[in-house]
């Protein structure tokens, strides 16, 4: 599909990267189950070692399964390219391992994935690198936390756990200001809601193990590159603006161009920190994406529907969903995620934590689990799981405050969702 931009979403979810196995003619990507390649003779091993010619060596960098869902992802999002690795966690340190050196710093809002805080707040000072946490309604927040050494700035599109909605547009604008990247994790939109490309963003990350696999199989992540950030205007990138003495001092800037992030993140990225997805993963993933448009639209009907019937009940304090009239983000679902804000949201119960936590136990349809994007609907009560290693201000900065439980709405018949839900929030105001 050369042409491939020029098609549907719908169409593009299903062909794009795919193309019948030029050994086979197989309709469907094959799983290449595979360690290494064979090369032609000396001459091609050599210029694929020297990155003169494109192809496949050895799994960790490359795999044909792979290569076709990063193409795929690419074209969905808008990108340049995109590089699949083993979670999304591991997208996120792919994402910012060109970037980075000791001593530098992320700018990153404070309404994210649990994991994501405790990654960038504990997990990343190992190598010399800081997060500083900010409020991503007010802007010159943002612009006051930049510093010289500040690398990039971080935020989710639709962010966790409250499904809030990012005004990418304008922070785009504050980085942009600022000569930095922005770096959106798109995973709980997707692109089939939100293309943060669009709203100036310059990488993209995902989970892929949520709503684009969306049956909860595997996990894996991926990061796009818009291909349209300048890597050698500011001095600040040398991975990508200077010589890589492991490639013969080749400028990956300079040879590559708007390729240059994917190319780095494949023969330096992979090849040295080994996040590799594996092509079993790849394979649900793309079987997945193949239906990523109904699914998202189930998923955003579902979820307007049982967010508005918990708005009204006796037992709930508030409910967070961006769809809803209520919410102060619901002016920003036209703009960023035209076609609705998600499957996620988080819902305060009057009886507290207690409350919640019987709640959950009493839930019979949904599953208590630490996944969300799945065909199933999914609950996790934060505070006392995924967000429990945060002190209380911490949670409640992130939406994730004692009182509340984070909903990830299934596909599911929705009249089914409210009766069951119905019937817990029963037992837990008993
Ligand atoms: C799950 C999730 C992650 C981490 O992804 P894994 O695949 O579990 O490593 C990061 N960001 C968001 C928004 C997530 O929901």
């Amino acid at each position: 599909m050369s042409d491939a931009p020029s098609y549907g979403f719908d169409t593009l979810q299903i062909h794009a990267g795919a193309r019948p196995d030029p050994a086979t003619g197989a309709r469907q990507v094959p799983i290449y189950q595979t360690t290494a390649y064979v090369f032609r003779d000396a001459e091609h091993a050599a210029a694929l070692f020297n990155l003169q010619e494109v192809g496949y060596i050895y799994s960790r960098l490359t795999n044909p399964t792979v290569a076709a869902l990063q193409e795929r992802m690419a074209v969905l999002e808008g990108g340049a390219g995109a590089v699949c690795c083993s979670s999304g966690h591991a997208a996120q340190i792919m994402a910012l391992f060109p970037l980075m050196g000791p001593g530098c710093n992320i700018v990153v809002s404070t309404r994210l994935y649990g994991g994501s805080i405790t990654q960038f707040s504990q997990t990343i000072k190992r190598f010399g690198w800081s997060a500083r946490f900010v409020d991503f309604d007010d802007l010159d927040a943002i612009e006051a936390a930049i510093d010289d050494d500040t690398r990039a700035v971080f935020c989710e599109s639709i962010a966790n756990p409250g499904g809030y909605i990012t005004d990418l547009d304008a922070v785009a604008k504050v980085a942009d200001a600022a000569g930095l990247p922005l770096i959106v994790d798109n995973t709980s939109a997707t692109p089939y809601l939100c293309r943060p490309i669009e709203h100036g963003a310059t990488l993209v990350v995902h989970s892929m193990t949520k709503f684009l696999t969306g049956n909860g199989t595997v996990t894996g992540g991926c990061v796009v590159d818009s291909g349209k950030f300048d890597w050698a205007a500011s001095g600040k990138f040398p991975s990508l603006s200077e010589p890589e003495p492991a490639y013969h001092g080749l400028k990956f800037a300079e040879t590559f161009g708007p390729l240059a992030f994917t190319f780095h993140g494949i023969a330096v990225g992979l090849r040295d920190l080994g996040m590799t997805l594996n092509p079993q993963a790849a394979h649900y993933t793309m079987m997945g994406i193949e239906t990523l448009s109904l699914r998202m639209q189930r998923h955003v009907e579902n979820a307007m529907r049982v967010a508005g019937w918990l708005e009204t009940h006796d037992a709930v304090e508030g409910v967070t969903y961006a769809g809803l009239s209520s919410s102060p983000y619901n002016d920003r679902v036209a703009r960023i995620c035209p076609k609705g804000a998600g499957g996620l949201f988080t819902v305060a119960l009057k009886g507290g934590y207690d409350a919640c936590v019987k709640f959950v136990d009493s839930l019979e349809i949904f599953s208590h689990v630490a996944n969300l994007g799945d065909t199933r609907s999914l609950v996790i009560h934060s505070a006392s799981t995924t967000h429990r290693q945060l002190t209380e201000e911490q949670q409640v900065a992130a939406g994730a405050a004692p009182n509340v439980v984070r909903i990830s709405i299934g596909i599911e018949d929705a009249d089914d969702l409210i009766a069951d839900l119905d019937q817990a929030l029963t037992k837990a105001s008993a």
